[in-house]
């Protein structure tokens, strides 16, 4: 069989990958060492700043607070956090996030824009990469006020808040997986996959997998990304097979179906593992964030005059980061395993394993993938094998 790529194709793959494996292996002593100087240096000016804009908005914006509609808004706000303040808190928040993601817009842009243009990855015009930056940024400003207001507000008011939280957020995940349909439509048009022969060998395929849906979609991700991707979303009644507009381009029929016959395979892993072990997980993060809360408090870290005061919030993305950095390579070693059982799920569903091992190569050429990565890389959490260790374990051609 032919190489998967010329020495020259290969050097290029290299070359573009080389970056992303520097920042894998320094990014997280970066953000250490910037946790480390909000948490050292940065709260207590953060927090004077959030108190006096909150000061400036409600004396400018105080009028809101008595006007027929917004007042509804005030008072509910009110009541989430306890008393009033909030303001503050949420600016403080949204302050400290803008910080780091400041400090991370050249390193990002130069990642996501500069680099992936170089290697002809990226159909970004400079405008509508900003406005995705912007959508992007308008999402996590919406989560961090929920989670602030959430978090802190609930645990102002109530004593075992960690519990009362931690149980529905816990079902909600169990649930969210259902809404996964519709959270690509911020970023991309959805159209159905027209009728045809494509449409008709995949229904039958997915009637053999045993495997219902609602809709098959097309995405047109080509205004942003060049990379071939198909993927299920949701689950059971809103489950959607969507497959981007790129892959219809680039793969034969065959070829889309090894693709589709590998996301069938995940559709039949055993899932509530998983969810528990994630929901208790949960759980026990929450009291985690209570013990550290409680202990801030009485030991006045920095500068916490009361229980849950939002400056230690920083605390708590510290908190956050230690436990992704122990769970990602965990989290990774039992993705690749999944990911090795949908290969083989696919050979059984489809036996064709010639357009299987194209599908493959198709991939890793389209989308430059690196055949094989440095061994620690795969470790830290890659959550799919490498694609030469697929190509590997393919039955060998006749
Ligand atoms: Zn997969």
């Amino acid at each position: 069989m032919e190489p998967l790529f010329t020495p020259e194709q290969l050097a290029e793959i290299h070359a573009y990958h080389l970056p992303y494996y520097i920042r894998a292996a320094v990014d997280p002593f970066a953000r250490l060492g910037l946790m480390a100087l909000q948490l050292g240096v940065l709260v207590q000016p953060f927090h004077r700043m959030a108190t006096a804009a909150a000061a400036g908005l409600e004396h400018r914006l105080g009028f809101l607070r008595t006007a027929p509609v917004s007042r509804v808004f005030f008072q509910a706000m009110d009541r989430l956090w306890g008393e009033s303040g909030w303001g503050a808190a949420v600016l403080f928040a949204l302050l400290t996030d803008l910080f780091i993601r400041l400090v991370y817009t050249p390193v990002d842009t130069w990642f996501n824009y500069t680099l992936e243009h170089r290697h002809g990855m990226s159909n970004y015009t400079p405008g509508a990469y900003a406005w995705d930056v912007l959508k992007e940024q308008a999402v996590t400003t919406l989560a961090l006020t929920a989670l602030v207001i959430g978090l802190y507000g609930l645990a102002r008011r109530v004593r075992r808040w960690w519990l009362v939280l931690g149980v529905p957020v816990a079902l909600l995940m169990l649930v969210a997986s259902a809404l996964d349909p519709y959270r690509d439509l911020l970023y991309y048009k959805q159209k159905p996959l027209p009728e045809g022969a494509l449409r008709t060998r995949l229904t039958g395929l997915l009637e053999k997998a045993g495997v219902s849906f609602a809709d098959m979609r097309v995405e047109e991700t080509s205004v942003s990304s060049r990379r071939v991707q198909a993927y299920f979303a949701g689950q059971g009644p809103t489950r959607t097979i969507v497959l981007n507009d790129v892959i219809l381009k680039e793969f034969s029929e065959d070829e889309v179906l090894a693709a589709v016959a590998h996301e069938a395979g995940h559709v039949h892993e055993s899932k509530w593992l998983g969810r528990i072990a994630s929901s208790l997980a949960l759980v026990a993060f929450l009291f985690a964030i209570d013990r550290l809360l409680r202990v801030s408090a009485s030991r006045g870290w920095f500068g916490a005059t009361r229980f849950a005061d939002i400056r230690t919030l920083p605390l708590i993305w510290l908190l956050l980061f230690c436990v992704f950095l122990v769970g990602k390579p965990i989290a990774g070693a039992f993705s690749r395993e999944r990911e090795r059982e949908a290969d083989r799920y696919a050979l059984r569903l489809t036996g064709d394993v010639e357009s299987f091992r194209r599908m493959l190569v198709k991939a890793a050429r389209v989308n430059k993938m690196d055949p094989e990565p440095p061994r620690w890389v795969v470790l830290k959490g890659m959550s799919h094998p490498p694609i030469g260790e697929r190509l590997a374990a393919l039955p060998p051609p006749p």
